[in-house]
């Protein structure tokens, strides 16, 4: 009995389509599990189906880029009414910026002599929330380079000459909007954006958990980070933000949440929602 809160799909820059997610999430034996692609929740209502055909129960969610003190946060928003005309507005800008962010790496890439076909390579992507993946991926298939790996430490990380800068806005306003959609915000795997010291500024501007259980925390930092959770008085919760075939394998049931955390996360949600206007909640 066990969760995972924490999973991409093809409508941002993983590779399962929903369908095929559900159908990974069934042979993990998983009970629930959340939709969290980055800037979208266009995958919500197809992934919602595939587990309520394989008596999954299903969060939809979604992972926010966000900055603060100049440093990336991802913060990850849960059980949003995912219609709300703030929220879609806000999500169409994040995704119209992922959008052009693509020309720019193309032309950045140009500009080194790397020729890509910036619409080909959105053709390709077919979402309205790509990344840095999908062009390390057109960059393998034109021959460029050998691995997505590759594509990455050669051009597309940061300090390397294609890298172009996210759109992002900050993780209190991030927790704003996840808050005014009915939603409960969590800080994504704070380990990897070496994000302790922030942690109890965002909890002042009302995070409502951490993320403490992730693929890349061990089980000491997992086990630091529900200490910590518990001394704040904020949820915990864990996913292993599986991406399909992008990071290799797809780490979808290595990390499994128990469902009392879950549960917990449900209240939290229950609670938002009853402060929504009436007739804003779908
Ligand atoms: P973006 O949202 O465009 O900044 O891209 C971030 C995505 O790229 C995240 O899903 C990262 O995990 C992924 N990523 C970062 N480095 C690599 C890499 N070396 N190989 C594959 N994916 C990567
Ligand atoms: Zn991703
Ligand atoms: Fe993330
Ligand atoms: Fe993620």
């Amino acid at each position: 009995m066990s969760a995972d809160l924490h999973l991409h799909t093809r409508f941002s820059d993983g590779t399962f389509t929903p369908e095929e997610l559900v159908v990974a999430a069934q042979q993990q034996e998983l009970t629930a599990l959340a939709l969290t692609d980055h800037d979208t929740m266009e995958g919500c209502p197809a992934t919602a189906a595939a587990c309520a055909a394989a008596g999954i129960e299903f969060l939809p969610g979604i992972e926010l880029t966000s900055e603060q003190n100049g440093r990336e946060l991802h913060i990850l928003g849960y059980g949003l009414a995912m219609h709300q005309a703030p929220l879609q507005q806000a999500l169409a800008k994040f995704q119209a910026a992922r959008q052009q962010r693509i020309r720019d790496i193309v032309a950045r890439l140009k500009e080194l002599n790397v020729t890509l076909d910036a619409d080909a390579v959105l053709a390709q992507a077919n979402c309205r929330a790509p990344g840095r993946p999908h062009v390390a991926r057109a960059l393998v298939t034109a021959g460029a380079c050998a691995t997505m790996d590759e594509a990455f430490e050669r051009w597309l990380k940061q300090h390397r000459p294609a890298w172009v800068p996210k759109y992002r806005i900050t993780a209190a306003d991030a927790i704003e909007l996840i808050h005014q959609a009915g939603g409960a915000a969590v800080l994504a795997h704070p380990a990897l954006n070496r994000a302790d010291p922030l942690i109890p500024g965002l909890v002042e501007a009302g995070l409502d958990g951490i993320e403490c259980f992730h693929t890349q925390h061990s089980a000491n930092v997992s086990r630091r980070y529900v200490a910590l959770a518990n001394r704040l008085g904020v949820l915990i919760t864990g996913g292993s933000d599986c991406h399909g075939l992008n990071k290799g394998i797809p780490h979808i049931g290595t990390v499994r949440l128990p469902l009392v955390y879950f549960e917990k996360l449900k209240d939290r949600i229950a609670e938002r929602r009853a402060r929504l206007p009436s007739g804003s909640s779908s």
